[in-house]
């Protein structure tokens, strides 16, 4: 059973950290989990052995610290990356580089040459594209394609290193799944509780990792047609990532802010959870303490909506991995507490003006509710953790405690804002109570769950009931 007490020290935005060589020991693991509720394996990187003994291990550490913890598997999908190189190399701004899949016998050129480890890397750019390294921040200007290589001049210039990865934007047009990502996703199969979908274009690439696993879907939007086709890709994900690393470079960079900012609102307004990822703390991968520039990205990702945020590298590689996440934990717990006062909830007002169902008109007087009467923590029994997902989608300033029979559903709500979930077999309303009194929880909530007339029938989540505790 999960540690309530414990739970309640986290923020209620949810931390994802990445786990890597900096955090794959016990003792950084233990300290991690005390504010993550997700922890993300980059499946880019390791071998199959590296994968199951990180799965044993975080297993065994939630279950020694009775954490509530999932386990988000990201596939790598059609990710371009730089092969091996010996040495880093030093590209300077209007120097010729060759980029090669395949390196030629006798090949005695005078250019630096970069590998890719892309065979058709030749096949999606042309004369003229614009190729980007390392995150976007080395551009290079593609001079000729040649049968294995393309020559390029640089523009921008900055220091390669192995297995970083290359842009081409707008290039990619390989369906999703990949032959990898599938093989990948029959060997997880039952091990992870959500996976990443890298690179989605479509609600069609959804749907058919769907058709491979039963895990929680997030969709990762990082391209521009992801951005176009959002309503789509929400409609058949469990839940969103806005991955900014390479969207950031996939689209105009001063054009992520505001994507970020629509984005949040369509996942809140779908009742999906939304995460924010990528460079939240990049610089504590190197220092202590972060920049002004970050704790203020943080704090806004968290007013406008995200249910939760991913540390990538300053978990995975960093120095202070312990640290990123104590820091992210405390921005959180103090921005959350601001957030009726610094942002309009217009999620609120538009499911206020676009009502029309019973589980919208439920979740809407939950929150109308609170505005009323003061009340310490709402209960919802849930079947799929929908009622839960809808009333985390308002972000209101109280714990919602889920209970549900589901022990997958529970994991699954560990993305949603605000959500603890419980696995309680024994559903009656005093069994909870009883259950809460003895984690020491008391005052004024509001239950709300499903009541049926012909126990045959299924209606849904039709009741709330304010009561104390
Ligand atoms: P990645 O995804 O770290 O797997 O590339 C996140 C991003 O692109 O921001
Ligand atoms: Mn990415």
């Amino acid at each position: 059973m999960v540690s309530l007490k414990k739970e309640l020290k986290k923020p209620k935005t949810k931390i994802i950290a990445t786990i890597g060589p900096a955090s794959s020991k016990k003792t950084i693991l233990k300290k991690i989990l005390k504010y993550a509720s997700i922890l993300r394996i980059n499946l880019a990187h390791g071998s199959r052995e590296d994968r199951e003994k990180l799965i044993e291990l975080i297993n065994k550490v939630s279950e020694e610290e009775n954490r509530n913890i999932s386990i988000l598997a990201d596939l790598p999908g059609p990710k371009m990356r730089i092969g091996k190189i010996e040495e880093p190399i030093s590209l300077k701004r209007g120097e010729k580089i060759i980029l090669y899949v395949e390196n030629e016998k006798d090949n005695i050129s005078e250019e630096t040459r970069i590998p890719v480890e892309f065979k058709d890397f030749t096949k999606i750019v042309k004369k003229n594209s614009y190729v980007y390294l390392c995150d976007g921040t080395i551009k290079l200007k593609v001079n000729e394609v040649r049968k294995n290589e393309v020559v390029c001049t640089v523009l921008c210039g900055g220091v390669v290193t192995s297995r970083r990865g290359i842009n081409v934007p707008g290039a990619i047009n390989v369906s999703i799944p990949t032959e990898q990502d599938k093989k990948l996703l029959k060997e997880l199969e039952g091990k992870v509780d959500a996976i990443g979908i890298s690179f989605v274009g479509c609600r069609e690439d959804v749907e058919r990792v769907r058709k491979l696993t039963d895990a929680f879907l997030i969709a990762k939007i990082e391209r521009d047609v992801a951005v176009k086709n959002i309503n789509g890709i929400l409609k058949a994900a469990d839940g969103i990532m806005i991955a900014r690393g390479d969207l950031g470079v996939e689209i105009p960079i001063q054009e992520v802010a505001v994507v970020q900012k629509k984005l949040i609102m369509k996942a809140n307004l779908a009742s999906k959870p939304v995460i924010t990822a990528t460079q939240m703390l990049e610089s504590m991968t190197e220092d202590v303490r972060p920049t002004r520039a970050e704790v203020t990205d943080v704090a806004n990702a968290i007013l406008d909506g995200s249910d939760a945020l991913m540390l990538s590298e300053e978990t995975a590689v960093g120095k202070y991995p312990v640290e990123a996440v104590e820091t992210m934990a405390a921005i959180a717990k103090l921005t959350e507490k601001y957030r009726n006062e610094l942002s309009e909830n217009r999620v609120l007002n538009l499911i206020k003006s676009s009502c029309k169902n019973t589980v919208d008109a439920i979740t809407l007087s939950i929150v109308q509710t609170m505005n009323c009467i003061d009340i310490d923590y709402i209960i919802a029994r849930t079947r799929s953790g929908k009622t839960a997902r809808h009333i985390s989608r308002f972000k209101p300033q109280c714990w919602i405690f889920a209970f549900t029979t589901n022990e997958k559903v529970r994991k699954n709500l560990n993305f949603s804002y605000g959500v603890i979930a419980f696995n309680l077999k024994d559903r009656d309303d005093k069994t909870i109570v009883d259950y809460l009194r003895n984690e020491g929880i008391s005052g004024k909530v509001i239950l709300t769950e499903e009541s049926r007339i012909d126990e045959k029938v299924r209606i849904g989540t039709n009741t709330i009931k304010i009561l104390d505790i």
